[in-house]
Order: structure tokens, then sequence, then C-alpha cells
């Protein structure tokens, strides 16, 4: 079985560069990616974008610590369930969120996908509720939003065919996880999520500034870079140059 694949951009981000890559200068804006995977058996996202509550009041939405490095460009119709609806989904049709981890741009639209069970690593979960509201890029407006949750223990294959399979990548938080996709148009395409920001991330093994943990991070790269050589496609968590050359839905990815 394989999958038809999409790509939204659900807005950007401006942060220091440092964020991405340690010890480079200057600042980046970044996209911030979301997918779509249609299965014959049921639509699943893969991350869910920035949360509209970020546009009226940055500072108490993400707190005025990191307002003052992160600033959002996010408009109306930028959310995911706008970026669907143009598509041709409805976001109350969609039956999963796979949450790569649930920092504040990759679970704030989780709210607006009513319908989905949530897919995430469970210590990703227990992680989240031990430092929600702390600063720390977990926020529980974000990812406590009240749909069914399946706590995953490691690599679980979504519709049992191997067409989507997520696959446990932790560093970047402790329960961070990819997922690995047969895809109709795109062959084996790999959604890293955080696990690998940009292509030179992969390419010079350059961890962020901030990683949980730096070692699994790596060894995390290691792995991406085998898949890579066999064959697979990598999509980058937030690499605005990799991105411009990404075709968004309606056009398919994949
Ligand atoms: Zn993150």
């Amino acid at each position: 079985m394989t999958v038809a694949l999409y790509a939204y951009t659900c807005g950007f981000l401006t942060l220091p560069r440092s964020i991405l890559l340690d010890g480079a200068p200057g600042v980046a804006t970044v996209p911030v990616p979301a997918y779509l995977i249609v299965h014959p058996r049921g639509r699943a996202l893969f991350d869910s974008g920035l949360n509209v509550d970020c546009r009226e009041d940055p500072v108490g939405y993400i707190g005025e610590a990191a307002s003052k490095v992160i600033q959002f460009h996010f408009l109306p119709g930028e959310e995911v369930s706008a970026r669907l609806a143009a598509s041709g989904f409805a976001a109350d049709q969609v039956d999963f969120v796979i949450n790569s981890h649930l920092h504040y741009d990759h679970s704030g639209g989780n709210a607006l996908i009513p319908n989905a069970d949530i897919v995430v690593q469970a210590r990703e979960w227990a992680h989240a509720k031990a430092v929600a509201d702390q600063n720390l890029g977990y926020l529980a407006r974000d990812f406590d939003t009240g749909q069914r949750l399946r706590q995953l223990q490691g690599e679980h294959d979504l519709f049992g065919d191997g067409s989507v399979v997520c696959i446990p990548t932790y560093g970047h938080t402790p329960g961070h996880q990819s997922v690995r996709l047969k895809t109709e148009l795109g062959g084996e395409i790999v959604l890293c999520g955080d696990a690998c920001y940009l292509k030179e991330s992969l390419e010079t093994l350059t961890t962020p500034s901030v990683a949980h943990d730096r070692e699994a991070m790596i060894e995390v790269f290691h792995r991406l870079r085998r898949m890579q050589a066999l064959g697979a496609t990598l999509m980058y968590g937030h690499d605005p140059d990799f991105w411009a050359g990404v075709p968004q839905a309606p056009r398919r990815l994949g």
C-alpha cells in the first residue's frame, strides 16, 4: 500500500540562527511545515503548525522571554485547518494527528483537528505534561486539547501495512518521532520533524544550540543519512532554502 502526501506551510518564524545550528550568527526566517498523509483507510496530519493565539498577543501566548527572540509570521488563512480546506480536505475529517513532538510550532494547531486521535510517543507526552508553560517551548494550550490520545512506545506502523511508520528519533526532545512513508508518487519519504532542522545540519552533523540530548541527535543524523543513502527523500524540519522547492498542496508531494 502507498499513500498520497501533501505539504502545507503554516506560518514562518524568525529566530536566531544559533537555535538551528550551534554557533551560527544572525537570524533566520524559517517555515513551519505540516503534512497531510492520505491512506485508503484514513487521513493523518503530521504536525499541526502554529496556534492562532500567537497572532493577537504573542507575549501573552509564548511568554516574555521567548517573545524577545522569536517572531511569528502567521496570517489568517495560514492555520492548518484553513490550509487543509483550501486543498479540499475538511479538518474535521482528519483521523489522526501524528505529532513529531509537542513544541508550540508542531502542536499549535492540534485544537483545529477536533476528531483526530493524537498519536505521540508516551515519553514525549509525559515530558510535555511535566514541563508545560515553563518557557521551554511546551504550552499546555497547544497540546492538551482533549482529543483521544494514542501514546506510542517506540516504532509504530499506523495502518499495519508499512506505508506510514512512526520511528523514534529521540534527541531533540525526549520523545521526538519522525515518520517514514511509502508514497505513490515520491517513493520513500521521511518526515524528519525537528530530528533534523536543515540540510546543512545533516551534512555537517551540527546540532542546534539547544538539544535535549546532543549525542542522541547525532546518532539520529547518522540513521537519517543511511536512509537517504538507501534512496529515501528527507523532509527537513525548518529549512527555508529546501522548503522553497517543495510543492505545496493542492499539488501532491508524494
Ligand atoms: Zn522542536
